[in-house]
């Protein structure tokens, strides 16, 4: 069996060496690094993928957020509703900016945004509410959308781990993941669902002036050379990560679809077994369409009842088997960011999901031996680990 990783690139570079080799070849003899033809060429084909009229590209994922709260004018005192399971980085740029960031708890099963405690937050401060699309699948965006037009605010979606993932409205209409809300922001790490060679990360939006605005602020702040008409930032995409998020696009869809193969794998080995709680995929699309695409599983994540989680972590590790703990600390509880207000009585969910989720090996290289070895692993463990006198 070939060692397992958390993340393999290796098969995906195979598949696009000679066209990357070929571009980057290309890229060098022109010198043309930054802001080249290969910027804009990327940035144009990821505005046909998303069906979206503006991709703006710049240095990383969390850059976009930031980027995106400057564009929309949001000032110190403003409040921003986030989700309190998260990364960091969501919740780092609102503090960064002098904005409040007010974190909130998330659902049980999808680990996404609770729209009930969206609404309990608001104040007459709140300017906007933050939706982490986690680990590959949307927020309930159709609630949010309501909550935010009922309120005026501004919608954000850190759509940093869902890139590909289709949303359906229940009408039926679909549309891709970050371009649902006022702006999306997304990330090009390695590991991500798109990821560069490098960081990257793009903003997205239909708004015209706002893409206006935000294309001078990931410049310094420059609409015409050496003209600096508002505070800005630097913060490109380069063109060498261009030209692999190029030859990378026409794949994402079959990524995804390996991905969700291998989340299915794992679905059927643990669904229905005691004390494991499998992803919950919500299917927005049932009896529309054959095969969910709604969920592109950045990560698969397990729940793991009784407080098991850490020794099963660490059979795993024993078994040569990477696996995650995402997140560890909900971000309420993170020195950094913790806050008088907060109450861990409303954050039941949260807490309780730092304990119990393990994330398990999750790219498009996963073979049936590994996953078979995966599951069998982690069956063994919880049989194990079950008190006696069971049923087998
Ligand atoms: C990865 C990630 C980011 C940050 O992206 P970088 O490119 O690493 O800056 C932000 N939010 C979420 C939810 C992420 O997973």
């Amino acid at each position: 069996m070939r060692k397992i990783q958390m993340v393999d690139l290796t098969g995906q570079y195979q598949e696009i060496r000679d066209e990357i080799r070929k571009a980057f070849d290309g890229i060098l003899e022109s010198a043309a690094f930054i802001n080249g033809p290969e910027v804009r060429a990327f940035q144009e084909e990821l505005e046909s993928y998303l069906g979206i009229k503006h991709v703006i590209p710049c240095a990383n994922g969390t850059d976009a957020l930031q980027i995106a709260m400057m564009g929309l004018g949001l000032k110190p005192g403003d409040e921003v509703i986030t989700a309190d399971f998260t990364f960091a980085a969501t919740v780092e740029v609102i503090a960064l900016l002098g904005l409040t960031p007010v974190l909130v708890d998330v659902d049980p099963d999808t680990f996404n945004i609770d729209t009930e405690a969206v609404r309990k937050a608001i104040t007459p401060k709140t300017k906007a509410i933050v939706p982490v699309h986690l680990f590959g699948q949307c927020s309930d965006m159709e609630t949010l959308l309501d909550i935010a037009r009922e309120n005026d605010l501004f919608l954000i979606e850190d759509n940093a781990q869902a890139i590909g993932a289709n949303y359906r409205f229940r009408d039926g209409r679909t549309q891709k993941a970050g371009t649902l809300g006022h702006v999306g922001a997304t990330s090009f790490f390695p590991s991500k669902n798109l990821g560069a060679y490098g960081d990257g990360g793009a903003i997205f939006t239909d708004d015209d002036a706002l893409a206006h605005h935000i294309r001078g602020i990931v410049n310094h702040g420059m609409y015409q050379r050496y003209y600096h008409d508002v505070v800005g930032v630097n913060s490109r995409l380069d063109s060498l990560q261009a030209a692999v998020l190029r030859a990378k696009l026409p794949h994402l869809d079959g990524y995804c679809e390996k991905r969700r193969n291998a989340a299915r794998h794992y679905n059927r080995a643990f669904e229905g077994h005691d004390g494991i709680t499998v992803p919950t995929t919500v299917r927005q699309c049932e009896g529309i369409c054959d095969t969910c695409d709604c969920h592109v599983f950045h990560q698969y994540t397990l729940r793991i009842a009784d407080g098991k989680r850490d020794a099963l972590a660490s059979r795993l590790t024993e078994a040569g088997i990477p696996h995650g703990i995402y997140y560890p600390v909900p971000l309420h509880r993170q020195k950094a960011y913790a806050d008088v207000r907060y109450k861990e009585s409303d954050f039941a969910v949260t807490n309780q999901l730092s304990e119990e989720v393990i994330s398990l090996p999750m790219h498009t290289e996963l073979d049936g031996e590994q996953l078979d070895y995966i599951c069998r692993t982690v069956l063994e463990f919880m049989e194990q680990a079950e008190p006696m006198g069971g049923m087998e």
